[in-house]
């Protein structure tokens, strides 16, 4: 099936972020609009939802439920983190609520059927280029098969490369370099989700562990660290990953009953952001617009709220609004100078080893953040 050759939004990248545009376009407007990814819903890493996702959730039509979410008891999170001994960290934001623990395939199989529910043309095509016209945008395809496709607005939610904001002439700015290197298991037989708990942090000479329960029994585990420390110690191969993981003391501990562990996958962990985030006639949302690092387990939730502006605005753009100086730009750098400045200071509690590479590159003097106006989204 191709898709329709004039749309008036063409939305790039149907994860949680271009997803949440979508079925914002789509609920809340007649607006065309393409949603266009280059594979199925497939393995990624995210599986926390913060508290308060579920309103996200439900402005797009969607419950903890339709998600296939699991309610977590605890409005914490366990760390060792800064002191050998686990601690409880407050989810400070939570308001009461608990954390979501989702299968991420099935998240987002969830939200896509949802944008297609609501009208817009779901299709899996890899966009090769994204060329200014006159008119807007037009759309070019991997597929031999989809002929060029033209938009009156684009939306960038292809993830951290931003490969479409920037051939619009945004540039991304760096701040943290990281990967992850992660890993699934099962749960041991008999053994529920329940009783694996929730979240665990700890930290190591290398960097950090991060594990977790997701639905259906089954356990996250991931080290974050640097490229030099990964490559140095090939610390993505099976064997040096087991062993940095029996160094550990609670995760280990957590961990040693799962079993069937799958080969460990890096993935690029950076904290970014897109400047400008928007133009007159595109914008970048989700990873595009912003990376935060996973100790926060916002990604996915500021990808649903920056997938909602990112719907808003380009409603407005078709209605006519001139979005030029809407102000959604500085409200990413703002929020990007935010997160820094609170992983500064959590990285500043770990003193265990000042010298090891990973931490003195994170507790190096900073120049102090610019903190960027508060303006409006459109
Ligand atoms: C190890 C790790 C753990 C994490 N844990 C958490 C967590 O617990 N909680 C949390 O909230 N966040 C977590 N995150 C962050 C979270 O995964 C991201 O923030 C989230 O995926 C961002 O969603 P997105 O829609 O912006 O991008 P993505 O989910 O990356 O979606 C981008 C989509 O664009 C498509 N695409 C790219 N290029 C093209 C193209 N040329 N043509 C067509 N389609 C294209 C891709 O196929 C993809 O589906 C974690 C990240 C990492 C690395």
């Amino acid at each position: 099936m191709t898709l329709p050759d004039r749309v008036d939004v063409a939305v790039v990248g149907a994860g949680p972020a271009g997803c949440a545009a979508a079925i914002t376009l789509c609920a809340f407007t007649s607006l065309r609009v393409a949603l266009i990814d280059r594979a199925p819903p497939n393995r990624k890493p995210g599986e926390m939802l913060q508290p308060g996702a579920g309103e996200l959730l439900a402005y797009l039509g969607l419950s903890a439920e339709t998600v296939g979410a699991v309610h977590r008891p605890s409005h914490a999170m366990s760390a060792a983190w800064g002191s050998d001994q686990l601690t409880e960290w407050p989810l400070i934001f939570a308001m009461g609520q608990p954390a979501l623990h989702v299968d991420r395939q099935g998240l987002e199989t969830a939200l896509r059927e949802r944008a297609s529910a609501c009208g817009a043309t779901l299709q899996l095509h890899a966009v090769r280029s994204t060329r200014k016209h006159d008119d807007g945008w037009a759309l070019t395809f991997d597929s031999d098969e989809q002929p060029a496709q033209s938009a009156r607005f684009l939306i960038d939610a292809s993830g951290p490369g931003a490969r479409f904001a920037r051939a619009a002439g945004a540039r991304v700015h760096t701040t943290h370099r990281s990967v992850a290197i992660w890993s699934t298991a099962r749960a041991a037989l008999g053994e529920d989700i329940a009783d694996a708990g929730g979240v665990l942090v700890e930290t190591a000479p290398e960097g950090w562990w991060y594990s977790a329960a997701v639905p259906g029994n089954g356990l996250v585990a991931a080290l974050f660290t640097d490229a030099a420390i990964l490559t140095g110690g090939a610390l993505n191969s099976p064997d040096r990953w087991h062993e940095a993981l029996a160094r550990t003391r609670h995760t280990r501990q957590r961990l040693s009953n799962a079993g069937g562990w799958t080969s460990p996958i890096t993935r690029p962990a950076h904290v970014q952001h897109l400047a400008p985030a928007h133009g007159a006639d595109w914008v970048a949302c989700g990873d595009a617009a912003m990376t935060v690092d996973p100790l926060s387990a916002m990604g996915m939730s500021l990808g649903l709220t920056t997938g909602i502006h990112a719907g808003r605005l380009a409603a407005a753009y078709c209605a006519g609004t001139d979005v030029t100086d809407c102000g959604y730009s500085d409200e990413i750098a703002r929020q990007h100078d935010m997160h820094v400045a609170m992983l500064d200071r959590c990285f500043a509690q770990e003193r265990h080893w000042p010298d090891a590479p990973f931490w003195a590159a994170r507790q190096a003097q900073r120049p102090a953040t610019k903190v960027h106006a508060v303006a409006a989204v459109a």
